[in-house]
This record gives structure tokens, sequence and C-alpha cells, in this order.
């Protein structure tokens, strides 16, 4: 059945037709690639999400083969988007879909909200984009489109009511999909943060804040929350055999970072050096009694609110306090191994730690005290596998 469209409406989705990016989730609207790509959407850009997208449908190409997966492979995939909280929710997602749903995604929003990790934007993205269903969105380029469409005198944040009652006023049936995407679309693309581009926009008629010239100041900015930095330290301890395996464990599952693994480590204590730092965390996490043989490098990560100084040594058994045991008393872990560096790449790791461990590949020679040497031959691939060495060691 064809519904009539308003003028506004009628703009924006010819333009939408027009004008929409080719992407991967676009060619057959299936519900589950729809889910997994808003899901990849939050908090990462859109050219690193469809660089992930494809990797992940040959991974689980559906919620058959997501719902069975263990949700170390679930992260091992999610590795490098960040936020894993969102892969974890995915994995359990999927579980409950495939026991309850008979593995069919709900259309229905009241039923996706009760979903873990689907809110509001999620449940008003599957509805409306996989369904076609005339269901309410607002992300943030909606919502910077709205404060100049509608020429909104408040923060954001305080607006959210409004916006929603907007983007369900406007949201027409029968078109929601086009519609919906439409408007992130052209938040994307054209109502950009900077500079937008006005003159190519279908909707610029409507617009108060580009007829009342204000666009530069809408939306109006929010007072900014100051970023945290967190200084931390962590070590990369080598086997006491000298055979280039490195030690790592795997962190709790309902804590930060949460069943990703990890070198042991954490934050710096008020008057603490980094190097008494790694010590201390390693004793406490492990009851491993270790010394700092070398600084390997500093890694800065940026999150959301949060900056991340991360110091990294070089550790190995202190045998003047005790004898090297390589099995540890996990106080802050839930598995561990010793692992050779090639193995490193089977295991999800936080990208503060992926940084350290893509350093220690690139830059081995940077070292004075380790090297890499020839551990083991790889059975299948018959290329030589490579080891983090103490030169001691050799
Ligand atoms: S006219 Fe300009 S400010 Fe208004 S919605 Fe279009 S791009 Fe955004």
């Amino acid at each position: 059945m064809l519904f009539a469209l308003t003028p506004f409406q009628q703009a924006l989705i010819t333009w939408f037709h027009r004008e929409q990016r080719p992407l991967p989730w676009r060619e057959g609207y299936i519900p589950y690639q729809i889910w997994i790509s808003e899901i990849m959407l939050q908090q990462t850009q859109m050219e690193r999400v469809t660089l992930f997208f494809d990797r992940w449908l040959q991974q689980f190409p559906d919620i058959h083969s997501l719902a069975l997966a263990p949700e170390d492979k679930v992260l091992k995939c999610w590795e490098g988007l960040g936020y894993y909280s969102r892969a974890r929710n995915i994995g359990k997602c999927a579980q409950i879909i495939v026991r309850d749903h008979d593995g069919v995604i709900p259309s229905d929003q009241k039923t996706l909200l009760a979903l873990p990790g689907i809110g509001p934007y999620t449940a008003g993205a599957i509805a409306s984009i996989a369904y076609n269903l005339p269901v309410p969105l607002v992300d943030a380029n909606i919502g910077r489109l709205f404060a100049r469409l509608f020429d909104i005198d408040i923060p954001l944040t305080q607006a959210q009511k409004f916006l929603w009652q907007k983007a369900e006023e406007l949201v027409p049936q029968g078109h929601a999909r086009a519609f919906n995407q439409g408007l992130m679309e052209l938040g994307a693309l054209i109502c950009t943060p900077k500079d937008p581009a006005c003159k190519q926009c279908p909707v610029n008629p409507f617009c108060i804040a580009h007829r009342d010239k204000l666009i530069a100041e809408r939306p109006i900015p929010q007072k900014g929350k100051k970023q945290i930095t967190i200084e931390m330290a962590t070590g990369i301890l080598t086997h006491p055999q000298g055979d280039g395996r490195l030690f790592i464990q795997q962190r709790l599952a309902d804590d930060v970072w949460g069943s990703l693994w990890e070198f042991p480590g954490g934050r710096l204590k008020e008057g603490e050096r980094p190097e008494q730092a790694v010590v201390r965390e390693f004793f406490e996490e492990t009851g491993f009694t270790v010394q700092v043989d070398q600084k390997i490098t500093t890694t800065i990560h940026h999150y959301t609110r949060y900056k991340v100084i991360l110091h990294c040594f070089l550790c190995s058994f202190d045998l003047l306090e005790s004898e090297a045991r390589p099995d540890p008393i996990l106080y802050a872990a839930q598995d561990y191994r010793w692992a050779l560096l090639p193995e490193l790449a089977n295991f999800a790791f936080s990208a503060g730690h992926r940084k350290l461990i893509e350093f220690i590949n690139i830059q081995p020679l940077f070292f004075d005290s380790i090297t890499l040497r020839e551990s083991h031959t790889n059975r299948s691939t018959g290329r030589p596998i490579m080891a983090v060495v103490k030169k001691k060691d050799l």
C-alpha cells in the first residue's frame, strides 16, 4: 500500500535513492546483517566497519553460526573495533534469538529492546531498515541535522525527548527504510559538523538554521567533559625455560575489557614509578615475583573519556626473591597461557596491548636485551615461528 509523503519526506527519500553509498548490508537488507552493521557502526567510522563487516560474515555468515561460536572466537573477530561489550552482547543476543525466536531477528520494538546490547537507536534501525516499519531512530548525525532543521537552541543532550518525538512524527509508513537511512546519510555526507554543503542539501527549503543564518551556532555545543588521563604499567614476562614463550592472562568476564587477553599490569598508585607498579601488579595478579629487565615502549590510546598511557616492560622471574614457577595463582583473571609471539595473533587483546604486540613484531632489533630467534617450525606452513628471547637466554 502506498502512503502519501510530505514534500520534506519526498525530497529526502528521492535524494537518498539517488545518492546513497553502496554498502554491503544494503544489498539485501537481511535483518542479521543490518543488526551486525548497526552494532559495528556505534562508535566506529563507516570505512572501518566496511572492512570488518566482510570478515565478520566470512566467520559468522548467519545467526546460527554466531550463536554456536565460543565467546573467545567472537571477541577475536571483533578485535580492532573496540568497545568489546558490543561483541559480548552480540554473542548473547544471537543465543537468545536462536533459542527464543527460532533464529529470526524480532521486528517488534519492545521485543528488540529486551535483548542485550539493543537500545532505542538499534531497535529503531532494525525495525525500520531491516523490516521497513515506521519506527523512529536518532543518532549523532540525525541529532545534528535536527538541531539545524528545527533550530534547537539547547545542547542536544538536553533535547533528547524532542529529537525522538520529531523522528517519530516524521518517519513515514511504507517508506521508513529509505527515510531513516536518508536522515542518517544526509547527516553523514551533507549536514556535516563543519561546513555543511547546504547548496546540495535536498531539504534546505525546510531548514530554519539555513534560513536564519544560524548554522555555525547549531547544534549548541555541549560543555566539554575533560578527558581523564590514566597511567598504567604492563609487563611481558618471558618463560623461565628461555624458550621464548610469553605470559598472557584472560581478564574476568565481568571486568573492563572482560574476557580479553592481556599482559598483567594495572594503574600506577600515587607516587609509584611504572617499574614498581608492574612488579607489584604481577605479584598481586599472579603471585609471580618478577623483575624489570628493560623498558620496551610507552603507548598512548584514546578512548571516548579516557587517555591511557601504558608503560611496557620486559620482565623475567626474580630468582633472588623466589623460585621461578611458571604456574600462576590467578587473582584477576580466568585463564592464562604461555604463548610464542606469533601465537598471540590467535587471542583477542585490547587496543593498547595489541599496539604493544605490533610494536614488538615491528621493532625487535630496537631492544638491547631481547631478540627474535627461530623457535619452532610451523608444521602446516613450514615457516619458522619466531620467539622473543632475552639475550642472556641465548
Ligand atoms: S540546509 Fe544546511 S544546515 Fe540545513 S539541513 Fe541542509 S545541510 Fe544541514
